[in-house]
């Protein structure tokens, strides 16, 4: 006989406790056992006034923040009615069945201004890292760092070729994103650079055709311990090398300044053996980088490479091929110059009479009168990281590497981190930690999920 529903309701009261419908092993319940609400209320306590009407409970934004981060909800708007309709989610969020939802717009406002000014979710991401490594899943040996192209808020149609920008001034009612982005140039010079095309809308995004067709994006730079892959620091920058590279020296300092935890090697793709980086490593940290370095000096042409020089490091000088020496001064200064260039490179020249009279002359420096040598300053660095490219388990070691890819892959299929849904670079930052913070948090219900406390309740099994 086909059944049909009752005209109406049957039952005029309801019973109902969430707490009974939430299984024991759902990913909320899990993740809920790893956050600290009252380190977030003292570290928020500042910034909310003593006085006046009750602003929507801190707690509650942020635990619907996770459940979007953790979900893939990108938008405030469709995450409110997520919650909404979710016993889960309003159970997470402690909203009972009669409470209202808060308005979207709450969440823009508060992100905005107090969380942004109390570097709120900084906080919750470094508590989460916290736990991780209270948990042991960190084990602090080796870090991998790479970045990852998340495309920005803006469209091609309001973007302008370089050329066509050079004559525009942003103006004082323009958007936030533009406002951001000129107090950024004052802040950071760094972040001042040339782009075939500008986008007018966001102008901070990075006009890139490096992972196929040219689009605007942001990076996402990830440091993850290689044991168990937990995100140790996240950074966005402009999708440029220079810049993502940057981001190795602010994310190992901030981790040994929050954690108090270095690690022995750092291992990274070619971008990270740029000079720089690894005097940084090697010189100033005492980490090994397992990187191959970034080298522009090999010759195409079948002439000597500045690898076909024995450097001489008690002397401070070159010996050519030919048994001659190449010096940074051949005369003595009575202030004594450093010679360093704009490059941070140093010259060693051969004498011009030495190279005339020389029978490799063809092979070393046909087209000038001597040869010279261009060594950077972060030589006995870049030598560091070649003798660790040659050890035999360099190998090993590389193919942790690709763990950090693998969270990308994880950030951008299940948690729907394709495209950004705010502009300006702040805003991508705070995007990309709320992720970072749900992937670790998805990690340790994963890894170390206990059963929850019953309260007098059995919650059901499944
Ligand atoms: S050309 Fe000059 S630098 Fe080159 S091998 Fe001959 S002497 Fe040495």
């Amino acid at each position: 006989m086909m059944g049909q529903l009752p005209p109406e309701q049957n039952t005029l009261f309801y019973n109902f406790c969430l707490e009974r419908h939430i299984p024991s092993n759902h990913l909320l319940r899990q993740l809920d056992q790893f956050l600290d609400f009252g380190a977030i209320r003292k570290h928020l306590r500042p910034f909310y006034s003593d006085i006046g009407r009750p602003s929507i409970d801190p707690e509650l934004m942020i635990r619907m923040l996770l459940v979007g981060y953790c979900y893939g909800i990108r938008s405030e708007r469709r995450l409110c009615e997520e919650v909404n309709f979710n016993l889960a989610y309003r159970w997470f969020c402690g909203i009972g069945l009669e409470e209202e939802v808060p308005n979207h717009s709450t969440f823009s406002k508060n992100r905005l201004g107090r969380y942004r000014e109390s570097k709120l979710f900084r906080f919750v991401f470094d508590g989460v890292v916290q736990r991780c490594m209270n948990e042991g899943l960190v084990k602090g040996e080796g870090f991998a760092i790479d970045a990852s192209f998340v495309k920005a808020d803006v469209s091609r149609q309001r973007a302008v070729d370089n050329d066509a920008s050079s004559g525009w001034e942003p103006s004082t009612v323009e958007s936030r994103a533009v406002r951001e982005y000129v107090e950024a140039l004052d802040e950071q010079p760094d972040l001042r650079r040339r782009q075939k095309s500008v986008s007018l809308t966001d102008p901070m995004a990075q006009w890139t055709a490096a992972k196929g067709p040219a689009i605007f994006s942001y990076s996402t730079n990830y440091i993850i311990d290689v044991e168990n892959s937990i995100i140790m620091d996240v950074e966005a920058s402009p999708s440029t090398n220079a810049l993502e590279v940057k981001t190795t020296q602010t994310m190992i300092d901030r981790i040994e300044l929050t954690h108090g935890i270095k690690p022995k090697r750092l291992l990274g793709d070619t971008a990270y053996g740029a000079a720089e980086n690894l005097g940084y490593l090697v010189n100033e940290k005492d980490i090994e980088p397992h990187v191959p370095v970034m080298d522009k000096t090999k010759r195409k042409d079948g002439t000597f490479s500045s690898g076909d020089f024995l450097w001489d490091e008690k002397n401070d000088e070159y010996r050519c091929p030919a048994d001659k020496t190449l010096k940074r001064n051949w005369r003595n200064f009575k202030v004594p110059r450093l010679g360093v260039t704009k490059e941070k490179t140093i010259i060693y020249r051969a004498v011009q009479a030495d190279c005339e009279l020389c029978p490799l002359k063809q092979q070393c420096c046909p087209n000038t009168a001597n040869r010279n040598i261009k060594r950077s300053v972060y030589e006995s660095a870049r030598d560091v990281a070649r003798a660790i490219n040659q050890s035999p388990e360099y190998d090993s070691f590389f193919h942790a590497r690709k763990k950090v890819e693998m969270v990308f892959a994880h950030m951008k299929r299940n948690l729907n981190m394709e495209r950004l849904r705010l502009r300006g670079l702040k805003s991508a930052n705070d995007e990309f930690v709320l992720t970072a913070t749900a992937q670790n948090l998805r990690k340790l219900a994963k890894l170390c999920a206990r059963a929850p406390p019953t309260n007098g309740f059995l919650a059901p099994k499944n």
